[in-house]
């Protein structure tokens, strides 16, 4: 099998993986130091990680059984599929979508069925149908924002799936905050729903290496029986609860990422490029009138990094950029203007 592959080049400008451009605010650093220096090192961590689930069930007005932590949301999601899915059992996917849902789900021994979404990227209902009705998924995965095409999925899909589906439907939100609505209003215990989320977009803190998903709290136990005793390590229990507290701050960073974005949005569009609307921290665009990958190189050849996914199926020529800062995201531009006119 192939590996999951996003290139690192070393560039100046690095707008490939949709991290946030800005670090954690200076008081989330301090408050950390101080309570790394107080760690014991010679135990283990908590294991049930309460203040961290507390501290995030808290921000979704959830109890604390119904939150499970992991290492990035990719360890949530591997966890989902150790559960339920795994030999003999089937995931459906409605792909161009998030790579990894579809990856995990074949390293857990599962059989994957791709539906296709519509010629615009958006889901087709009678596609949906037909491949929940001829594959009965055990996990149905739905991606809001989507990433690479950055469309929020309407509710009306996300109900249809749960009234089609007869397993678990998993909504991506790792770009929930940069979108209009959340899956996170319609959970409830009696449905088999769960919302995956992340810290390493909004709170700027890629590196740690923190996710978590909302659901019935039934389902948080199941997963505990599977993920690794103390998986979750003391400082980053306390990196991410740490975080909560400046909800402020990342919500005024969304505001800014927002702009920009509508900002890089409205310039493509002058461009000759085809534009897909995106309500994530990202843009996927196609250029016209130069070949995709050539764009990208020429690009790189400037030091600016953005995601290729031109060989990708169904994106051919597409590429993705990354919303940077305001001055990153001029040079991006810039850079772009000036290859496409050459
Ligand atoms: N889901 C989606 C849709 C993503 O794009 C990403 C990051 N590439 C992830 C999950 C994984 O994020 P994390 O850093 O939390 O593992």
């Amino acid at each position: 099998m192939e590996g999951y592959h996003s290139a690192q080049v070393s560039v100046r400008v690095r707008l490939n993986t949709n991290e946030s451009p800005a670090a954690p605010p200076d008081a989330w650093r301090d408050a950390y130091a101080g309570e790394i220096s107080r760690i014991e090192w010679h135990r283990y961590p908590d294991r049930a990680a309460t203040a961290l689930r507390q501290a995030i069930g808290e921000s979704h007005h959830v109890d604390e059984s119904q939150v499970f932590v992991a290492n990035g949301s990719n360890e949530v999601l591997q966890t989902l599929l150790l559960t339920f899915a795994g030999a003999g059992r089937t995931v459906a996917t409605f792909e161009p979508t998030y790579q990894l849902h579809g990856h995990l789900a074949r390293i857990s021994g599962a059989t994957v069925v791709e539906g296709e979404r519509a010629d615009d990227f958006r889901l087709d209902l009678a596609e949906v149908d037909r491949v929940i009705d001829s594959a009965q998924p055990v996990i149905t995965f739905l991606c809001s924002p989507n990433n690479p095409t950055g469309m929020v999925e309407p509710a009306e899909n996300v109900h249809h799936l749960l009234d089609r589906a007869p397993g678990l439907v998993v909504v991506d939100e790792a770009y929930g905050q940069f979108a209009d609505w959340s899956a996170l209003e319609l959970l409830d215990e009696e449905l088999p729903l769960v919302v995956t989320r992340t810290f390493s977009k909004t709170w700027s803190m890629a590196a740690a290496r923190l996710g978590y998903l909302v659901g019935p709290s039934w389902l948080v136990s199941e997963l505990e029986k599977v993920v690794l005793p103390y998986h979750l390590d003391t400082a980053k229990q306390h990196a991410g609860r740490l975080a909560l507290r400046f909800t402020d701050e990342m919500d005024e960073r969304v505001r800014q990422i927002v702009g920009e974005r509508e900002r890089i949005a409205a310039a493509l569009t002058a461009l000759p490029v085809q534009v897909w609307p995106s309500g994530a921290n990202f843009i996927l665009f196609r250029p016209l009138t130069i070949e995709g990958h050539d764009v990208w190189r020429q690009l790189v050849d400037r030091s600016i990094l953005i995601r290729d996914c031109s060989g990708w199926p169904r994106l051919e020529g597409c590429l993705r950029v990354t919303v940077g800062t305001h001055d990153e995201n001029d040079e991006f531009l810039a850079a772009l203007q000036a290859i496409l006119s050459s």
